[in-house]
């Protein structure tokens, strides 16, 4: 699954080079204008890490930045701001505020990638790397090929993408809503119960003989995936 970044920058120009760099990178973009649409596009679909501008029209950086930080849904999306040179105190508040990291404009695109790369290895281990591995389940995500034990797993492309989540999770409950929304989209009508049943798909071709069930359910809540 792409990494998805949401750009937040009112610049038009940079923010469409962002766009059109980071996509040609392998990460899925979203572009915010402002912060007051940048709060908007987060409540929608949590992105996976913010580019944000600190200078914004309407709601500025850092208060997109203390908002994301205060609630409990998006306490943790890692945030790097873009500053311009000079804005050395905005940089300290911004990182006293939770920003993860910054960046000064002008930058170079390849120094932005490790950026965001560093910053999703070190949140979320899963999700930058091309190769995963949760307990005695291996995912080579170029290769499209699911191992465990050391022994092929055959999945169809909804039970991949679904175990591609639950691989950048490990441990962590999700309810079928929650699921529904990563793996089919929000724009797309599925019923609860569809997640049900390729959960049902997904557990029966990781059943491999000799080994623990890697899925569990959590009555009225969801789905995990067991991180040992
Ligand atoms: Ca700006």
């Amino acid at each position: 699954m792409q990494p998805h970044v949401l750009v937040v920058e009112d610049e038009d120009a940079l923010a469409e080079l962002l766009q059109y760099n980071l996509k040609k990178e392998g990460f899925r973009v979203t572009v915010a204008a402002d912060g007051e649409e940048a709060m908007i596009l987060v409540e929608e679909r949590q992105p996976d890490v913010i580019l944000l501008d600190w200078m914004l029209p309407k709601v500025s950086g850092i208060e997109v930045c203390r908002r994301l930080r205060s609630v409990q849904d998006t306490r943790n999306i890692p945030i790097i701001m873009l500053t311009a040179r000079g804005e050395e105190a905005d940089r300290i508040r911004g990182l006293d505020t939770g920003a993860d990291d910054y960046i000064i404009k002008p930058f170079l695109m390849k120094e932005l990638f490790a950026r965001v790369r560093a910053v999703l290895r070190r949140i979320r281990p899963g999700l930058a790397d091309d190769t995963v591995l949760v307990g005695d389940i291996s995912m080579d995500r170029v290769a499209h090929r699911v191992q465990r034990n050391g022994k092929d797993v055959h999945l169809g492309p909804t039970e991949f993408r679904l175990l591609d989540y639950f691989m950048q999770h490990p441990g962590r409950v999700f309810s079928r809503e929650q699921l529904l929304d990563a793996v089919w989209g929000s724009d797309v009508y599925v019923e609860a119960r569809t997640v049900d049943v390729h959960v049902g798909r997904l557990r029966k071709a990781l059943n491999v003989p000799g080994t623990a069930d890697p899925i569990r359910t959590v009555r009225s809540a969801g789905y995990a995936l067991n991180a040992e």
